[in-house]
């Protein structure tokens, strides 16, 4: 098991983690909005299998993945 934490504040919701996550567990949030204004990523299920595919492709490294 493992969980991942966005950071909202450097997310710009380009979408590219939720892309490539092998189980699709992320997704652009129509909710929260950074002081940027922008869409930002979230966790949709608790089911993070810790590859590091979206926190390696995040191009504003605004993932962080942490191992359970
Ligand atoms: S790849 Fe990074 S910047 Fe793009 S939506 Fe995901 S967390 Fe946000
Ligand atoms: S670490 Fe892997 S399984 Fe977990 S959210 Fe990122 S891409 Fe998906």
């Amino acid at each position: 098991m493992a969980r991942i934490i966005i950071d909202p504040e450097v997310c710009k919701g380009c979408g590219i983690c939720v892309s490539v996550c092998p189980i699709k567990i992320l997704k652009i949030s129509n909710i929260v909005t950074n002081k940027a204004g922008y869409f930002v990523a979230e966790v949709v299920e608790d089911k993070c299998i810790g590859c590091c595919s979206c926190a390696i492709m995040c191009p504003d490294s605004a993932i962080s993945v942490l191992k359970q």
